[in-house]
């Protein structure tokens, strides 16, 4: 198994956060972790990158336990992580954010490099020498992307790739989401955008109030309206 998240409890503080979350992972996989606003997405993927640690349960990354690790070493592991706030530097050009994001994978192999990442995001190429605060909110999202992408990770953490874009940026989004997995790439995808998720995913887990409400196939989730109109308040 890729990933193995095993009944983890997570609190900030004194708040409880996550009961008993488990969820598994195969290489290759694109799979979405669904839920609302508030559900407890950002805080499993703080927990599997060590950024808030669970207090008990397990999490295995090809097998080795990574939950007690601190966040360089689970990165380090092959784990990237693209938070929802868009962690860029706003006062470094769009090379020098890829560049300083630039690591070895966990194989000593450089797969992505600037010119690879060019390639692929041709976008962030015309606008090579713009400082990063200046770019639209799409393009941020595209620059906090291919920042993690310079990091060679062997999964990648999504977390609401979507969020506050335009319809038609949210597309170009969902197709490099589309050929990252198509490199390889193992992608966890967090989402509140039902369709933007179904569209992208093999597998489906929801959470709700910190707990996994359900897992199934995409294709089960589709079929499967009341559990979509339950959970994610969609009709
Ligand atoms: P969102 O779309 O809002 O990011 P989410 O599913 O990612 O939703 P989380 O960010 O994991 O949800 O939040 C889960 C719960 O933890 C929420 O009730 C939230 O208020 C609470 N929470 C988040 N961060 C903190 C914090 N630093 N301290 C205390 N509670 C927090």
């Amino acid at each position: 198994m890729f990933l193995q998240v095993q009944d983890i409890h997570t609190y900030y503080g004194l708040s409880h956060i996550l009961f008993g979350v488990s969820l598994e992972m195969n290489a290759g996989e694109c799979v979405c972790l669904m839920g609302r606003n508030g559900a407890g997405k950002t805080t499993t993927f703080r927990s599997i990158m060590g950024l808030t640690s669970p207090r008990s349960g397990a999490i295995l990354f090809k097998g080795q336990p990574v939950h007690k690790q601190p966040p360089f070493k689970v990165a380090h592991f092959g784990i990237g992580f693209v938070p929802e706030e868009r962690a860029i530097f706003p006062t470094l050009t769009v090379w020098e954010n890829l560049d300083v994001a630039h690591k070895l994978g966990t194989d000593g192999n450089s797969k992505w490099t600037l010119e690879r990442v060019y390639d692929f995001f041709p976008r962030l190429a015309e606008r090579r020498n713009q400082l990063g605060g200046t770019l639209s909110g799409g393009e941020q999202q595209m620059l906090t992307i291919a920042r993690t992408l310079m990091g060679n990770p062997e999964l990648l953490l999504l977390d609401e790739p979507s969020e506050g874009l335009a319809p038609l940026i949210v597309e170009t989004i969902g197709k490099l989401v589309a050929q990252i997995k198509q490199e390889g790439i193992t992608v966890l995808l967090a989402e509140q955008n039902t369709y933007f998720a179904l569209d992208l995913s093999d597998r489906v887990y929801i959470i709700d109030d910190g707990q996994i409400q359900y897992s199934g196939t995409t294709k089960e989730v589709r079929e499967n309206r009341d559990i979509i109109r339950k959970y994610m308040g969609v009709h």
